[in-house]
C-alpha cells in the first residue's frame, strides 16, 4: 500500500447522533459516571435505575472507593453546581476561571462565595 492511497478516517465521517459531545452523568448512589450525549431526557443509570444528573465537562468522576471525594460531589450538587465553568471577577478586572475544591470543608466555602455566579441550567 502507498501513502497516497491512504485513505483516513476523515474519508469516512460519523452520523450525526454519533458526532456530539459526550458529557458526564453521575449516579450518586452507584458512585458511577458515564459519559453520554446530551439528551431532553434524563438518562437511568443501568445500575440502579436511578435517574442520571447531567455534569458539565469539568467533571472528574472519583474513584468509587472515595467516599469523601463523593460526599463533596453530593454536597455541591443539592446546592446546584453541576460542574460547569464558572468565572469570577479578578482583582485587576478581569473574569477567571474558577476551579471546583477538593475537599468538602473547601467546598463550603466555595458554595458560600460562588453562589451568587450560578446561572440557571440551559432548556
Ligand atoms: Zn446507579
Amino acid at each position: 500500500m502507498t501513502v497516497g492511497k491512504f485513505r483516513n478516517h476523515k474519508a469516512y465521517p460519523k452520523p450525526r447522533h454519533q458526532r456530539r459531545y459526550l458529557l458526564p452523568h453521575a449516579c450518586l448512589q452507584c458512585r458511577k459516571a458515564f459519559r453520554k450525549p446530551p439528551a431532553a431526557q434524563a438518562y437511568r443509570c443501568p445500575h440502579c435505575a436511578a435517574t442520571l444528573i447531567e455534569l458539565g465537562r469539568n467533571f472528574c468522576a472519583p474513584a468509587r472507593s472515595d467516599t469523601d471525594q463523593w460526599n463533596t460531589v453530593a454536597f455541591l450538587l443539592q446546592r446546584g453546581f453541576r460542574f460547569r465553568t464558572l468565572y469570577a471577577p479578578h482583582d485587576d478586572g478581569s473574569c477567571r476561571r474558577v476551579s471546583y475544591p477538593a475537599t468538602l470543608a473547601q467546598a463550603r466555602e466555595f458554595v458560600i462565595r460562588y453562589a451568587s455566579s450560578l446561572r440557571p441550567p440551559p432548556s
